[in-house]
């Protein structure tokens, strides 16, 4: 996509300087998503470590664009349409982008409920053979993809929080890379 980069804010601030010691703290570009919205009715306590299922009119999506196989949070719905094939599609524009981007997407293929940022406190969370979204920063793209985490190497954490290194493997292109958590989303457990 040709594109203004995309920029998911963060709460907190990046704790991977050191990682990433050749790119200019002032210029990187954060790999962040907003948090979901707080559920406002009570709700039963989650069993084990499933998430919380939001209110339906508190859901909010990313889609998969064919141009790049990166994922995007959706701003709105903008029309929908039955394929020849009797698949469901949806036009979408995306958040922080305007109606030049606007792209029909398959509805099961590449719709889904928006993915969750890790925070250091749910390093433990992730295991090896999860899906995750995971930012990569490339010379001309910065922007999200689907891959698979292929091997953890667990370290202490400090103040800086987790300090964990995740070796993924991008579903798109197969490629792998190292990286911290706070590179990766993980998807939501309903
Ligand atoms: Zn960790």
């Amino acid at each position: 996509m040709g594109k203004p980069q995309r920029k998911r804010e963060r709460g907190s601030p990046d704790a991977d300087a050191d990682a990433d010691a050749e790119i200019d703290p002032e210029t990187e570009i954060l790999p962040s998503k907003q948090m979901s919205s707080p559920v406002a009715a009570p709700l039963p306590l989650p069993q084990d470590d499933k998430d919380i299922m939001p209110l339906l009119q508190n859901l909010q999506f990313e889609a998969r664009s064919s141009r790049d196989f990166a994922w995007y949070d959706i701003h709105t719905f903008l029309a929908h349409r039955a394929t020849n094939a009797g698949e469901l599609e949806v036009r979408v524009r995306y958040a922080d982008f305007g109606a030049d981007e606007d792209e029909w997407v398959n509805v099961k293929k590449a719709v889904r409920v928006r993915s969750i940022p890790l925070e250091s406190s749910e390093c433990m969370k992730v295991h090896a053979g999860d899906l995750v979204l995971c930012f990569r920063e490339g010379s001309n793209e910065a922007v999200h993809y689907d891959a698979h985490v292929m091997k953890i190497e667990r370290k202490l954490h400090d103040v800086r929080g987790c300090r964990c290194l995740f070796v993924v493997k991008y579903d798109h292109d197969n490629t792998e890379e190292k990286v911290h958590l706070s590179r990766l989303c993980r998807r939501p457990k309903f």
